[in-house]
């Protein structure tokens, strides 16, 4: 098919010719939607050979030059991008003040309908050389693109930025004293020093690192953030299906993972420490959707009182618990948490006792309920509490997160094995 201009168009591309030296692709631009299958180069070229007499010889006053440049912005991308796996990319480029003065003087004196932004055709010219030179087929992505590319022309510069990964799975902490993230160290920050054996850490090992570690090496990634859904305390388990979770590898060079083998190698690596189930990959939204949701959660605890109690009063006392309980923040979180009173339901308590001073209890609140405060009173910030009904002091030795109910999550939350012993 052959590029037809009308009348008025060509009138356009007269003046827009005789206003200054202008290049093929700023004389197309004013024309991109006009025929199909031309570049704008293409139909500037058209334009100037319809307009033999008019037309100054020089640098394009408009875009100086911009476009001539587009293939040795593909090859500098080309290059960053070596090495690195990915199906979808997207150029990006920040104009100098100049070019963009000079691009909305143009659009002003020489209006058209049927016009594309400089911005807009160097990116797409870009992209397209770009895709020309690679070993592998890839096509734009404008909505989320495993990588992209910031062209910045003064100064000169070239950002890639390769998208995170995120893997989304459920994991069981399967021994006490593992933080949910790696927490740095109290005294360095993180820097290394003689009370963290320089390791910059506070402990040794989190549940990010041990479901981290194998998905790092398969991605080729140095760095991944865990997401949960809440966290429990460093000296809790979490046992049952699971607590939800977001892997965020970042900037993967392999994103193709096969993701059963990794869910083995995490498994096998953290050595009955950490447990996690099927992997699957979401976008970085269920990252949100996971902080959003405020989930009821199942505990139980092994709880030492100081004096006997008689099993027949902790039922009774357990029994009355249920119902709103209201929690001045915890003095062991003061520290980090702003003071303030907040309520939240316990809706179910039963337990028995081992002996005269010991029971093992299990319970069900709305999210945020505090169950250590729960069961020792916290100095009468909690109320009611064990402690206070029975009228002797009690406390939790040991706590395990036995569910995390919510069906928002992604593969919703499945009945329970309630019959794991404490240990
Ligand atoms: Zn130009
Ligand atoms: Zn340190």
């Amino acid at each position: 098919m052959s590029l037809r201009f009308e009348e008025s168009q060509l009138e356009l591309a007269h003046r827009i010719l005789s206003a200054g030296p202008i290049c093929d692709e700023c004389l197309g631009r004013p024309y991109a939607r006009v025929g199909r299958g031309w570049t704008n180069g293409q139909r500037g070229e058209a334009l100037r050979t319809a307009h033999p007499d008019v037309g100054t010889p020089g640098t394009c006053w408009i875009c100086g030059g911009l476009f001539d440049g587009a293939t040795l912005w593909a090859e500098r991308a080309l290059q960053e991008a070596s090495g690195i796996e990915f199906a979808t990319y997207l150029f990006g480029v920040r104009l100098s003040p100049r070019l963009q003065e000079m691009e909305s003087l143009f659009a002003k004196r020489f209006p058209s309908a049927e016009g594309e932004s400089m911005k807009h055709a160097f990116n797409r010219a870009v992209g397209k050389a770009f895709e020309a030179g690679l070993p592998h087929p890839a096509t734009v992505d404008f909505a989320s693109p495993d990588v992209s590319f910031v062209v910045g022309l003064a100064p000169s510069s070239l950002r890639l930025h390769i998208t995170s990964l995120y893997v989304y799975g459920r994991y069981r902490k399967l021994t006490r004293g593992i933080p949910q993230t790696k927490w740095p160290c109290r005294r360095c920050r993180g820097r290394g020093c003689t009370a963290c054996g320089f390791t910059g850490k506070q402990y040794p090992e989190s549940v990010e690192e041990w479901i981290a570690a194998p998905l790092l090496d398969a991605a080729e990634a140095e760095m991944a953030h865990l997401h949960g859904a809440g966290r429990e305390d460093i000296d809790a388990r979490m046992l049952g299906d699971g607590r939800p979770f977001v892997l965020e590898v970042c900037a993967p060079r392999r994103r193709s993972l096969d993701l059963a083998p990794l869910r083995e190698a995490v498994n096998r690596h953290a050595m009955g420490r950490v447990e996690v189930s099927e992997l699957s990959f979401v976008d970085r939204r269920t990252i949100a959707m996971l902080k959003g949701v405020d989930a009821a959660k199942r505990y139980r605890a092994a709880v030492e009182f100081d004096g006997p109690v008689e099993s027949d009063r902790l039922a009774e006392a357990l029994s009355s618990l249920c119902g709103e309980i209201e929690q001045r923040t915890p003095q062991r979180v003061a520290h980090r948490r702003a003071d303030r009173i907040r309520r939240r339901r316990l809706v179910h308590a039963s337990g028995e006792t081992r002996d005269s001073c010991h029971a093992v209890i299990e319970l069900e609140g709305e999210g945020g309920l505090y169950i250590k405060e729960l069961i020792s009173g916290d100095e009468g910030r909690t109320n009611p509490s064990l402690s206070g009904r029975l009228g002797v002091g009690a406390r939790v030795t040991e706590l395990d997160v036995l569910q995390v109910v919510s069906d928002a999550f992604p593969d919703r939350t499945r009945s329970v094995d309630n019959s794991e012993p404490l240990p």
